[in-house]
């Protein structure tokens, strides 16, 4: 068992391979700095996000993790067509028996409008192993690219310490550096946001102030 070895692990569950790192690399981050393990689950190999022949997504992600100190598992789930079936649950079932995580993080996909349907997909997956784990891990999932009203959070991550290795995670992603969610400004933006919700520490500029947020979805004591 896990908890017998004193050892902490935290799991992402995403579709895509520069998922973590835009959703949750803060607080992962945070965590190594703690000694915990951190295992990056990937469903696909993001193939439909760049030219293969000019890229490999698989080797960015590789070296971003690298960088986290974080081990990596890749499924073969089709970019785009990520399937809500129970091959995937199975998929992310054992995983979680093989590594037995406390933490859990996976995308938050409320409104359908926004969303992209493979983090759908994944999501609902996360939600039914995770409930299903006797270990009863935390579950968290995090923020997603879009503006999503839906999103409410309610566990929030200072991660001004994390936000420069943050950005040269996502750097890594070479590929996708055209996307608008890549843009340095964008992602600025998105990590302040939640600033605002907290007093700033006595001597610290609110401009220096870089956050991560997260719905909590399941957590035991
Ligand atoms: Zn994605």
């Amino acid at each position: 068992m896990t908890d017998d070895r004193g050892e902490r692990i935290v799991m992402t569950v995403f579709a895509h391979p520069d998922d973590a790192e835009l959703c949750c690399f803060g607080l992962l981050a945070k965590l190594r700095k703690s000694g915990w393990r951190v295992v990056l689950v990937i469903a696909t190999l993001g193939e439909n996000g760049a030219d293969a022949t000019a890229w490999s997504r698989e080797a960015e992600a590789r070296a971003a993790a690298e960088g986290l100190g974080a081990e990596i598992v890749f499924g073969q789930f089709r970019d785009g067509y990520v399937p809500r079936s129970a091959e995937l649950v199975g998929w992310v079932e054992a995983l979680l028996e093989a590594y037995r995580p406390q933490m859990i993080i996976s995308h938050f996909s409320g409104d359908s409008r926004t969303t992209h349907q493979d983090h759908a997909a994944v999501e609902a997956a996360a939600q039914i192993a995770a409930r299903r784990a006797w270990w009863r891990p935390t579950l968290l999932l995090a923020e997603g690219l879009d503006n999503d009203v839906s999103f409410r959070p309610n566990w929030f991550v200072d991660i001004t310490d994390e936000f420069a290795s943050k950005m040269i995670a996502i750097g890594l992603h070479a590929s996708q550096g055209g996307k608008y969610y890549m843009a340095p400004d964008y992602l600025e933006v998105r990590a302040r946001k939640w600033s605002l919700n907290f007093r700033i520490p006595p001597g610290q500029p609110l401009s220096k102030c870089y956050w991560e947020a997260f719905q909590l979805v399941q957590h035991a004591i």
